[in-house]
């Protein structure tokens, strides 16, 4: 047994403490499902310029074969997540509303989906530029939502350095447990990732960083861990937001990221726990991401559990498998936090989404429930605000629609989202939306303006 208190470490200041419902999951090991019949892979599930198709309509592929390129270097190329024939590409619904161009792919039943692309390397033996460009090559972005491509994320800005790589580990937001489980079923895979992030970044050390209600996830990770090993493997105390990236940083580091800079403006690498582990797995292989692990959870579904499915999965076909066959409206994808809601129950699982969240219908919103009350200046949202902002000030701007001062005096742009203010607000103000709207009405102005 490890004595595990002397990995415990600090936390930030303000933040909250909603239930973290992580019950329904944590527990369940990962669960392979069996293919769907179909699967439609969008071009552009990740920022920057959408993937360009290598194959045309009615071809057949491979699983694991490479089916669009990049475009360009902020971009990364599609593998098939399984053999089958490509039976259209055509513009398809996004979760988040617009169509987009998107690939077909009638999965060959009874096939037995072997992966047969890709072929053994040592990733040792190469230099950090040729790392960069086998991350490009498996198509790998960031798993815990942002989708934004890694190897970009490896090309540090001229004047720094990254001295220390930071493995999030936090899932900081109720419910999901992807990461968790992927610390726990796939840490040798983790810390092969985190190696290969070191050497590629020139870091001399590297922290995972979770939180302390996943101290199996700490004992797990040090059982693959070697003595006085350059990487480590940290638990800060439980708190939203704590898996933000900044306040990650100065619960591990002590350092500050600076507003409007970049982790690496602090000798910073920060990266999340299923892109590292994604990347420990494929990256000796040189093979590209075709799947990933989904949390599917809530009181709405009757099989909640963390499940492994390819790309492209449409997530009405994997409700289904979890017992739940109501409408768009009861889910959330992602956390309910930070999450949103989803156009149509149509669309897919893309690289980014790690979590689908169901819930029943007494905790639905009502719009009456979501009517602005007048703010009763009770100051729960500013003690609440990890970015020590004014959520107040700001939500009375927002609703005059006095955006600009919003940005200008009161740092808007620091607010990342994180719904902490929403979240503890006694009149139900949904501060975060109204912020939302300022954020892309001053970019909208500033877009016109240049
Ligand atoms: S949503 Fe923005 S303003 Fe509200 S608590 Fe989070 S960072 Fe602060
Ligand atoms: S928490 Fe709500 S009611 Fe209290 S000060 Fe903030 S906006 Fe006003």
């Amino acid at each position: 047994m490890f004595n595990l208190t002397h990995l415990l470490r600090g936390s930030f200041s303000h933040g909250i403490h909603p239930p973290e419902n992580k019950h329904f999951t944590e527990a369940k090991p990962i669960e392979r499902l069996p293919f769907p019949a179909q699967l439609v892979l969008p071009l552009s599930m990740h920022a920057g310029k959408p993937s360009v198709p290598l194959v045309r309509k009615g071809q057949e592929v491979v699983r694991g074969e490479p089916i669009a390129r990049a475009d360009g270097f902020v971009s990364v190329p599609l593998h098939a997540p399984a053999t089958g024939v490509i039976s259209d590409i055509r513009l398809m619904p996004s979760a988040r509303g617009p169509r987009v161009m998107s690939m077909i792919l009638d999965v060959y039943p009874g096939d037995p989906q072997e992966i047969l692309y890709g072929a053994p390397v040592d990733v040792e033996a190469m230099s950090p530029k040729e790392i960069v460009q086998a991350v490009q090559d498996t198509g790998l972005v960031g798993l815990g939502g942002a989708a934004f491509p890694t190897h970009v994320k490896l090309t540090v800005p001229g004047g720094c350095s990254i001295d220390t790589v930071l493995i999030n580990g936090c899932e900081c937001e109720p419910f999901l447990t992807t990461d968790h489980r992927l610390m726990v079923e796939q840490a040798a895979d983790l810390v092969k990732g985190t190696r290969i992030l070191m050497k590629v970044l020139g870091a001399s050390r590297a922290i995972i960083g979770t939180e302390t209600n996943k101290m199996d996830a700490v004992a797990a990770i040090q059982k693959v861990l070697q003595p006085n090993d350059t990487v480590s493997v940290k638990a800060v105390p439980t708190k939203y937001p704590q898996g933000a990236e900044k306040m990650l940083a100065m619960a591990l580091t002590g350092r500050e990221i600076p507003s409007g800079s970049f982790p690496s403006s602090v000798g910073l690498g920060v990266f999340n726990v299923a892109t590292t582990a994604q990347m420990g797995q494929l990256m000796p292989m040189r093979r590209g991401v075709i799947e990933r692990v989904v949390t599917v959870t809530g009181p709405g579904v009757q099989r909640p559990g963390n499940y492994i499915v390819p790309i492209g999965t449409p997530i009405r076909w994997l409700l289904k498998r979890c017992g739940f066959e109501g409408p768009a409206g009861h889910l959330i994808m992602g956390g309910p936090m930070m999450g949103g809601t989803v156009s149509s129950l149509d669309t897919p699982i893309t690289k980014g989404c790690g979590g689908l969240l169901v819930l029943s219908e007494h905790q639905l919103t009502s719009e009456e429930q979501m009517k602005r009350y007048p703010c009763i200046s009770c100051g729960a949202c500013v003690d609440a605000c990890p970015m020590h902002l004014n959520p107040c000030e700001l939500g009375r701007l927002a609703y005059k629609g006095q955006y600009e001062p919003m940005a200008e005096t009161y740092h808007l742009n620091d607010c990342f989202e994180c719904g902490s203010c929403s979240y503890v607000c006694p009149a139900a103000i949904p501060l975060v939306q109204y912020f939302r709207i300022a954020k892309s009405s001053n970019r909208e102005r500033v877009a016109k303006a240049s």
